[in-house]
């Protein structure tokens, strides 16, 4: 519907190479036939589903297609841009640097060219505003956490806003938080901002209790927190007590079969409190979405009024790692757009 792609909108939750969409694979397979890999093995469609061991498995079906300098690039233009087209007026993109032997390519040269994307798309003059979150993969442990961080804080230092913090994810079941948790706190002592990925299944009530005591300045997910799916009243009441905000990824959660479906989702639980929550894609190439239909969703499914979504859209500026300067253009732009002047 019209109304959701005029609406502007803030993305939060966005992983680059799970955004990346089935026009942009189509350029890759081109550029790498010898793989093998179909399109079948990049995306999860309409009314399919899921395990999130099967989504992980996708991600390295991407991972073998985007794998040098040049890929990055084309990756990051390409999410920017459609973001962009569906009315994301601010973006932070998250991407785990990887080395890759073959091409030559290191995790500075990685986040570097995700940095020069940005760059050339703001030069383009594409309408939106992008700061990148380097993520940490859980499954990779202590040293590669700290050695992540080590570069992030060269970024946050060197890159003149762009890069704003640090997202940990990564397989869920895999690894354990409590071995990463130097890292993060270094982190956050050097003024990184941090999202982390929290509660995305069961098995990981006394690892959120943890990390929610450093505490982060973002939720991922978040799924399982409150005590009606066997979270906890303590865990809430952390979230609660420091405000932290919730990205909540209603298609996601969905199709990798953590919520069993959309009237189910988590969103409800922290809509009714009025707890911040943002609407985000997680991984828009990966899922077949993008933002304007995740807020239909949350709409047609939880009732909300067009004026409810605005302020839902609207209130996620609060929720940006960028400064107060730049939340008080965004509510410019959004003011603007409400009485029709953008
Ligand atoms: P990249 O970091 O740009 O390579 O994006 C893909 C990566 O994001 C995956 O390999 C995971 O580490 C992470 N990721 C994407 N979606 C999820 C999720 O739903 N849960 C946890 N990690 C995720």
């Amino acid at each position: 519907e019209d109304f959701y792609r005029k609406l502007p909108k803030v993305e939060l939750h966005a992983h680059l190479n799970g955004s990346v969409s089935g026009q942009t694979v189509e350029k890759l397979i081109g550029r790498k036939p010898q793989l093998n890999v179909e399109h079948s093995m990049t995306a999860i469609g309409k009314g399919q589903r899921r395990t999130l061991d099967e989504c992980f498995q996708v991600f390295k079906a991407i991972h073998q297609l985007v794998d040098s300098e040049e890929d990055i690039l084309m990756v990051a233009k390409d999410v920017i841009r459609e973001f962009a087209a569906d009315g994301v007026r601010y973006l932070e993109l998250r991407s785990t640097p990887r080395e890759e032997k073959n091409t030559g390519l290191t995790k500075r040269r990685y986040i570097e060219t995700v940095i020069t994307a940005i760059q050339q798309c703001k030069n383009e003059g594409v309408d939106i505003d992008v700061r990148l979150l380097v993520a940490i993969d859980r499954r990779n442990g202590t040293e590669v956490a700290m050695e992540t961080v080590k570069l992030a804080e060269e970024f946050l230092v060197s890159s003149d806003g762009l890069v704003l913090g640090l997202d940990m994810s990564g397989d869920p079941k895999v690894g354990h938080a409590k071995d990463l948790l130097p890292a993060l706190q270094r982190a956050k002592n050097s003024g990184l901002k941090l999202s982390l990925h929290l509660s995305e299944v069961p098995e990981q009530l006394e690892e959120s209790g943890i990390l929610l005591n450093l505490p982060p300045d973002r939720i991922g997910h978040g799924t399982f927190l409150h005590p009606e799916v066997g979270g906890s009243q303590s865990l809430v009441d952390k979230v609660l007590k420091n405000n932290i905000p919730l990205e909540l990824c209603l298609t996601s959660n969905i199709k990798g079969k953590t919520v069993p479906c959309y009237s189910k989702h988590h969103f409800k639980y922290w809509y009714q409190l009025g707890h911040p929550i943002v609407i985000c894609t997680d991984d828009k190439g990966v899922f077949c979405t993008d933002l304007s239909q995740e807020y239909q969703l949350a709409a047609s499914t939880f009732g909300l009024s067009h004026q409810a979504v605005w302020k839902l859209s609207e209130k996620a500026i609060d929720c940006i790692f960028a400064s107060e300067t730049v939340k008080k253009q965004l509510k410019q732009k959004w003011t603007d757009v409400a009485s029709g002047i953008a």
